[in-house]
């Protein structure tokens, strides 16, 4: 792999993106247009800035094209630095290593949104960054599995269960995982995507804080998701979030399953931004009973159905969050901060709810926040 400056040498090989492309408008301007990500971007430019570009092709040099177009070096090496801020182009000597890379399609979807002299940075930081998956079944295998398919190779895998029949359906294990620990039938796929990864685990319950605090060691990389459902959704994602926000690591809540309807997040950034307490709080006042004059029902031993389609949704969605947050970088920002969302197995729908941060949660209030939304 090869690191590479962030701004153009007049040695370097340049060439169009190859899902940008560009057309001239009037008034001497050009458009680019970044296919994959739906962009466009105008920009005003002299013709002689404009022939340079064609001659971006992957095979001239910046100083042969100065030559040809007897323009000053520094005119063309800011004019190219421009366009590798801009993702328009790329240098070949930046992204070669991509191409032989395995993860060259993941690479591609990075470089889509991080210019070629930050990419092996931020891939790096997704090698670097220990992803702590609490529970390991239907959403949590479907979580770790994606994140290794993104470039993931640190996990600490905790779940007390053992794979039976019945986790066949939802989850992404298959008959030679049965009677197996799920962290084992989780860590072999793992392995299997990617032989060098590092996985830590543990075979227990996380009932309160203080399980957390004994099992996991907080880092600076980290990202914690929580795909516990026990002894509910709510109860297990609050522990996961004090830990969190006591110890300022990014968490993912991977969500559940109810009344037909796949939760998904919220995420958080302690200090930042609404944590799940605040989640809950502010639900309880959005959907209070008595404010929607409704009846709760409670009802014992609810059997919930699920399918696997429903949990991988879940778990992919979270599972990109993840890798969001690992990168750390405001040109791929996490998207799930201080959003819930839903998806409707009924008409396929996603509903997402904004929720603010609570001046006066008990778990993160003390943490210096911007005043809270109202
Ligand atoms: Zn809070």
């Amino acid at each position: 792999m090869t690191s590479i400056a962030k701004f153009a040498g007049i040695d370097d090989v340049v060439r169009l993106r190859p899902s940008v492309s560009w057309v001239e408008r009037p008034e001497d301007q050009i458009e680019f247009f970044f296919g994959n990500t739906r962009r466009q971007k105008t920009l005003r430019v002299e013709a002689t800035l404009k022939s340079a570009l064609r001659l971006m092709n992957g095979c001239n040099s910046l100083a042969s094209i100065a030559s040809q177009l007897s323009i000053s070096h520094q005119r063309l090496l800011d004019w190219t630095s421009h366009l590798v801020e801009c993702s328009a182009v790329e240098r070949v000597a930046g992204v070669e290593w991509i191409e032989h890379s395995k993860w060259r399609r993941s690479l591609q979807m990075l470089a889509d949104f991080i210019p070629d002299y930050d990419l092996l940075t931020v891939w790096n930081s997704i090698e670097r960054t220990e992803f702590v998956i609490l529970g390991c079944g239907a959403v949590g295998s479907w979580v770790a599995d994606g994140i290794a398919r993104m470039g993931g190779k640190r996990f600490v895998l905790v779940d007390p269960d053992t794979v039976v029949l019945s986790n066949l359906n939802r989850s992404l294990f298959d008959a030679s995982d049965i009677g197996h620990k799920k962290t084992v039938a989780v860590a072999r796929r793992l392995h299997n995507i990617c032989q060098d990864v590092n996985v830590v685990e543990h075979q227990e319950h996380i009932l309160k804080l203080e399980d957390l605090v004994r099992l996991i060691t907080p880092k600076i990389s980290q990202v914690v998701v929580s795909c516990m459902d026990f002894p509910n959704v709510d109860m297990a994602a609050n522990c996961a979030n004090e830990f969190c926000v006591k110890n300022l690591i990014p968490l993912v809540v991977a969500g559940g399953y109810n009344l037909h309807l796949s939760l998904i997040g919220l995420s958080v950034i302690p200090g930042k931004t609404a944590c799940f307490d605040c989640s809950l709080a502010y639900l309880r006042k959005a959907l209070d009973p008595e404010r929607l004059q409704v009846k709760k029902l409670p009802r014992q031993n609810r059997n919930i159905g699920n399918i696997a389609p429903l949990a991988a949704i879940t778990g992919s969605i979270a599972s990109m969050e993840a890798i969001r947050l690992a990168i750390r970088d405001e040109r791929l920002p996490p998207v799930m901060t201080g959003k819930r969302g839903e998806f409707n197995f009924l008409d396929e729908s996603f509903d997402w709810m904004e929720i603010p941060k609570q001046a006066d949660c008990k778990t993160c209030s003390h943490l210096d926040f911007a005043p809270a939304e109202t």
